[in-house]
């Protein structure tokens, strides 16, 4: 069985961690998304059991995708998890010098395990959940960038909702 797992804080999954989990599922007997307890990233909006339940529900639909929580070193739970791939997404230039010290230290690291990197899609290019975040504060439109859940839960969170 290949595992495959996809880290990250989504602290809120958008439409473009969904795209590269829609992506990844043809390529793993099974895809572990999960999410980091201890980011460094500091403000953060939804707490991870929060971001776990809203992640449990949007990919409920697909039976091969689980979520989890994890802390410590990605390569250490990949390991754990039987994995033989971690996945991420890859946007702008910006994404590429972080990523390429996270790719190369989980080698140092961990030979047996993969970085593997699936390009965001070009209507996803400018999404992240920072912006996302500076968006909802301000009240502006959500459409096109999250889930139709996440919209109502930022929505929720800012008292702007209903
Ligand atoms: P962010 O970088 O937005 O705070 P995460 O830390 O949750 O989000 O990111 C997890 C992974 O998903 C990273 O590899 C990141 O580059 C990737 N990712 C985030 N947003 C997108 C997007 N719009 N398209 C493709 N990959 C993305």
């Amino acid at each position: 069985m290949r595992i495959g797992i996809y880290p990250g804080s989504f602290d809120p999954v958008t439409n473009g961690h969904i795209d590269i989990i829609e992506r990844s599922i043809g390529l793993f007997d099974h895809l572990i998304v999960t999410v980091a307890k201890n980011t460094q990233k500091s403000k953060s909006l939804f707490s991870v059991e929060e971001r776990v339940d809203i992640l449990k529900t949007i990919l409920d639909k697909y039976p091969s995708v689980s979520v989890d929580t994890f802390d410590g070193l990605t390569v250490h739970y990949a390991i754990n998890k039987n994995a033989v791939a971690i996945v991420r997404g890859l946007r702008v230039i910006t994404d590429f010098e972080n990523e390429f010290v996270f790719a190369l230290t989980n080698k140092k690291l961990e030979p047996k395990i993969e970085t593997i990197y699936l390009m965001t899609k070009a209507e996803y290019s400018f999404v992240s959940s920072t912006t996302v975040k500076e968006v909802a504060s301000f009240s502006g439109c959500l459409s096109g960038m999250v889930p139709e859940l996440v919209a109502q839960k930022i929505k929720e969170k800012y008292g702007y909702g209903k």
